[in-house]
């Protein structure tokens, strides 16, 4: 399989899936990064505004911003993760 630009399997730019502050719609069922099945969060948490990566849009990622490309966390309905 033919690899990005960037080399890491990473093949959206934030440009191209209109990744964007989502911060009005906050709250439980809010389609924001941090909630999104491709979410990496930082290995040191998301507090004081720690970004996290995404497994397809490259760059570093606000749990608070969404994209086109958002999609609900399989986990979401389980006890423990
Ligand atoms: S796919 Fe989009 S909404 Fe999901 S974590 Fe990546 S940038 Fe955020």
């Amino acid at each position: 399989m033919a690899k990005n630009s960037d080399g890491n399997g990473k093949i959206y730019k934030k440009r191209n899936v209109d990744y964007r502050s989502d911060l009005g719609s906050l709250g439980k069922d809010a389609q924001v990064c941090g909630f999104c099945k491709f979410f990496v969060p930082p290995s040191t948490g998301l507090m004081p505004r720690k970004k996290g990566d995404c497994e397809l849009v490259q760059g570093k990622i606000d749990a608070t911003y969404t994209c086109n490309l958002w999609a609900p966390r399989e986990d979401m309905d389980e006890e423990e993760y």
